[in-house]
């Protein structure tokens, strides 16, 4: 055995297997170079996907021939003046970029500095340092690398179609560009730009704004809540999407420590935890996260791409996270998100009409099934999520408020923001006149949220309050499935249902919610017993809480399919404006829709 110290290349090779793995880390390293540099403007340009070339340019500070020659050098850093890692203010400081992308590509650095007459240029072919050579360039530094891992043909193998690095190239641009409001960034694959965001203007927050909204498009911006929060010595600012915007994977959410983009199982399980009750568990809420630690108290030296860290007391993070996101959405109140009545209007538009027509009666009683009967693009405007009505009878019955003081009461609604209700359509959508449009409501999907928020109130205040039926009701069911019931009555007690064993396969219930109201008790017991077959029988009831709710909830009073006179539908919207989270049911779907009357009039082509 014969144990050898490696070659630098060797070693750079190494190294480079870490920080680059791709093209955009490449790009990423190279643009962090720039933010360090203190550039104004950064301009990228990528060739198939980064795979040919890539290259960055900035207006910074630059550097002369000495510090060109450091530059690419193994652990040369301008960045870490002392001798310690725990008070790090710049993106880099392992000094490892630049020789490690020499190492394994064509790197040209050109730079130059403010005060200097003329620009320096470095060149570096797996690893052969050529120059510093005088050359032709303005103040600031430009960096090209060509034929990205021709020197480790292996690690070439990985690289993907150029469509996919180029994505991973847009990704870490915009995470970055993010960041750093303040700087221009433009991106551009050959002719073809990608991004271009002048640098945004005002106050840190203003200008993030303006930048988060250039990226994450403008949907973002106007459905977003602005976070502002503080615990010890940490801070957390950014804005969080509303739950009914959502996507089908986490790809738009961006979270940062000390400016740096960050993917981070700690921050990204927060996010989780504080959506939970809002979103289904493969939706995903849009968010972009910012928070401010004292370099002490944050290792940002986990992984030689720096987008791990490490906090010295994550669960004051995660603490923080988790409240200030909670209490934005709840302060949020009943909003929904304004793209459900964009996604509506979108399928309402005339062009649709063939598709919008008119349909053919059902036949009485044979209920309506609306993910299939109608709209199709609106059923998926909701995010395609649908869940057919009961089969109750659904007649075309229309019920408009007609008692005098009902009128006047619905006067006096019209200012709230979910307005007077003016009829119940299908015994299931409700629809309301506001100061600005109309408002339509699904019953069902409004009430199952109200009964969960009820519920998870009295849950934190001590227990659900039950009442006592007058006749206790014999529930029939199969062995089994009195089994599953019986395996939890401690905890359906605590919900507010008690049962009891009643010889073998039957049960009996004694008491039930109050906050339900009267119920069918057999009908809950029965599709209880069903939820109970597929829930993980280790989890809690109450961490389903939300499923076990939207059951409760469908054998509750006011359900798609009920009848509703005008004092109860208004109170059903004033109960929704006065409770967190009314805007979406419990797995995210929008339980309002609004339209304005601007919208309306653009549909039938008054405006
Ligand atoms: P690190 O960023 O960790 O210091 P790098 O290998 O990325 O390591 O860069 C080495 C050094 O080269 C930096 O510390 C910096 O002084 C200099 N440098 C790199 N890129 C630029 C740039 N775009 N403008 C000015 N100086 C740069
Ligand atoms: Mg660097």
């Amino acid at each position: 055995m014969t144990i050898r110290i490696l070659g630098p290349n060797l070693i750079n090779q190494i190294a480079a297997g870490e920080v680059v793995e791709r093209p955009s880390s490449a790009v990423k390293e190279l643009v962090e170079n720039s933010i360090d540099a203190g550039a104004r403007r950064i301009d990228i340009v990528v060739t198939d996907g980064g795979r040919v070339a890539l290259s960055v340019a900035d207006d910074g500070h630059g550097m002369d021939a000495d510090d060109l020659a450091l530059a690419v050098q193994r652990h040369a850093t301008s960045k870490l003046p002392g001798e310690d890692l725990e008070n790090i203010h710049t993106l880099g400081f392992r000094g490892e970029a630049l020789p490690s992308i020499g190492s394994v590509a064509r790197l040209t650095v050109t730079s130059r500095t403010a005060g200097a007459d003329s620009a320096w240029e470095i060149n570096v072919e797996g690893g052969a340092v050529s120059g510093p050579e005088p050359a032709a360039h303005p103040p600031g530094t430009r960096v090209e690398v060509r034929d990205l891992f021709y020197a480790t043909p292996a690690r070439l193998k990985f690289l993907k179609a150029p469509q996919t690095e180029r994505n991973h190239v847009v990704d870490a641009v915009r995470r970055l560009a993010m960041a750093h409001p303040g700087t221009a960034f433009s991106l551009s694959e050959g002719e073809r730009r990608i991004l271009k965001l002048p640098p945004a203007q005002g106050d840190l927050l203003s200008a993030r704004l303006d930048r988060l909204d250039a990226i994450m498009g403008n949907d973002f911006g106007a459905n977003a809540l602005p976070i502002e929060a503080a615990r010890e010595s940490i801070e957390l600012t950014g804005h969080i999407g509303l739950p009914t915007l959502n996507r089908g994977n986490a790809q738009m959410q961006f979270l940062f420590v000390n400016g740096r983009p960050v993917r981070d199982k700690l921050l990204h399980g927060a996010v989780r935890a504080a959506y939970r009750d809002f979103l289904a568990h493969d939706r995903h809420p849009l968010l972009a996260l910012f928070l401010e630690i004292p370099p002490q108290a944050v290792d940002v030296n986990a992984h030689p791409a720096k987008t791990e860290v490490r906090f010295r007391d994550p669960g004051l993070v995660r603490g923080l996270i988790v409240s200030a996101l909670k209490h934005a959405l709840a302060e949020a109140g009943h909003r929904a998100s304004t793209t459900v009545s964009s996604a509506a209007l979108g399928a309402m538009r005339p062009a649709d009409a063939p598709r919008t027509g008119f349909l053919p009666r059902q036949p009485a009683g044979g209920g309506v099934p609306p993910s299939t009967a109608g709209n199709t693009a609106l059923a998926e405007g909701a995010h395609g999520f649908h869940r057919p009505l009961d089969q109750a009878d659904h007649g075309s019955h229309v019920t408009t408020p007609s008692a005098p003081e009902a009128a006047y009461q619905a006067d006096e609604d019209e200012h709230y923001p979910l307005g007077a209700a003016r009829a119940q359509l299908h015994e299931t959508y409700i629809v309301a006149q506001t100061d600005e449009g109309i408002v339509i409501v699904d019953q069902h999907a409004a009430h199952e949220r109200l009964v969960y928020e009820d519920m998870k109130k009295a849950l934190a205040a001590g227990g659900i309050q039950r009442q006592a039926l007058l006749i206790p009701e014999v529930v029939e069911l199969d062995e089994a499935a009195a089994e599953r019931i019986l395996a939890r009555t401690q905890e359906l007690t605590e919900l507010g249902l008690a049962v009891e064993a009643f010889g073998t396969g039957a049960v009996v219930v004694r008491e039930t919610p109050a906050l339900l109201g009267e119920i069918d008790a057999a009908g809950l017991i029965r599709d209880l017993a069903d939820d109970l077959a597929e829930y993980d029988t280790t989890l809690s009831l109450e961490s389903r809480l939300a499923d076990v709710c939207s059951t409760m909830a469908c054998h509750g009073s006011v359900r798609a399919g009920r009848r509703l006179n005008a004092p109860e539908m208004n109170a059903l919207l004033r109960q929704m404006e006065a409770t967190p989270h009314s805007g979406q049911c419990n797995h995210g779907r929008p339980t309002y829709v609004e339209l304005r009357l601007a919208d309306i009039e653009r549909l039938f082509g008054r405006r």
